[in-house]
């Protein structure tokens, strides 16, 4: 008789027939930058993820941490185009050398949009029509992302979902010099209810409409499998798919279209939605987030890109324990 229950009766037993634990090295930890001196500010819809800035970062940084992804805004003017996005003494061009310096081996990735530098919060300038203006944000992501390369950040990744907008970065990078900066695309980026914890991070809500005309749709993966093939032949070094937890079927699809590495961007209201479940009393925190973490990798993510990363040990190295309070 076939009894399958043979492959899991010890706990030995179990562990020699598990897949391994996803290692720390395929953890990309976002990070939300302020300007100012000595901040590390609380942000109320995801406990345990600040904003910081650059200095407090650099002191409190995380043991562990092996990667980052740096998300920037400004307190000063925003305006129709965005420009503050490619200041080289904004936020994210200054903390790039100053983690490098402190940090020389952690892996410094930036994301690169507007949406945190406009006036009404999109990821593109208007054109007459009120449309959002296509070529024109691709235009400047090309130069926010030369900003971040020659800053020395050693990823830029465009999360705009502008049509276009890897071919203009990969021209603009090798134009300028700075060719050797990982392009990494937010490929296949859906318009999401699971970003609200995020907006209220960057204060990057659109003040008017919503990111449905340029964001994925979830009523269409075909076209949204599309969208990483596109940016696959523009030149991109990596794909991704954005939120994760919901798309793993679509992490899955674009993984058996592509040899190139596919990261999951598990976001903000994901990770949110754990800490609240938690909260409440319906799950355990880290064994939530590990079976979560599981789930990501097993789809076939490469890498993730995730607030849990500086929880590694919590979530990872106590598994053991963790394992015996499943029930
Ligand atoms: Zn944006």
């Amino acid at each position: 008789m076939v009894r399958l229950r043979r492959l899991r009766r010890t706990e030995t037993i179990r562990n020699m027939f598990a897949m391994d634990v996803p290692s720390r090295d395929r953890f990309i930890w976002p990070v939300f930058l302020v300007e100012g001196k000595g901040r590390k500010e609380a942000i109320s819809s995801m406990p345990g993820q600040f904003r910081w800035s650059i200095d407090r970062l650099v002191k409190e940084f995380p043991a562990g941490v092996k990667a980052v992804l740096l998300f920037g805004q400004t307190e000063g003017e925003k305006d129709e185009v965005g420009s503050g996005a490619a200041d080289p003494g904004g936020v994210v061009q200054r903390a790039i050398p100053k983690l490098k310096r402190a940090f020389p081996e952690l892996a410094v990735f930036t994301d690169v949009c507007l949406c945190a530098y406009t006036s009404h919060g999109h990821c593109g300038p208007h054109d007459a029509d009120g449309d959002i203006d296509n070529d024109a944000a691709c235009e400047m992501l090309a130069r926010v992302a030369v900003s971040h390369a020659r800053a020395g950040a050693d990823g830029v990744a465009p999360s705009a979902m502008m049509d276009g907008q890897i071919a203009a970065i990969r021209a603009a990078l090798d134009d300028e010099g700075v060719s050797k900066t990982l392009l990494i695309a937010y490929s296949t980026k859906f318009a999401s209810t699971m970003y609200g914890p995020f907006r209220e991070a960057e204060n990057s809500a659109p003040s008017q409409g919503d990111r449905q005309g340029y964001q994925a749709s979830y009523r269409d993966p075909d076209t949204a499998v599309r969208e990483s093939l596109v940016d696959e032949e523009e030149g991109a070094d990596a794909l991704m798919v954005k939120p994760a937890l919901w798309y793993l079927d679509l992490i899955g699809r674009v993984r058996s279209r592509t040899l190139l590495p596919v990261m999951a961007y598990n976001v903000s209201g994901e990770y949110a939605m754990i800490h609240a479940a938690s909260k409440a009393g319906f799950c355990e925190l880290y064994p939530a987030a590990r079976e979560s973490l599981y789930a990501i990798f097993r789809a076939g993510a490469t890498q993730v890109i995730s607030y849990w990363a500086p929880y590694y040990d919590e979530i990872f190295q106590t598994a053991n324990q963790t394992n015996r309070r499943l029930r």
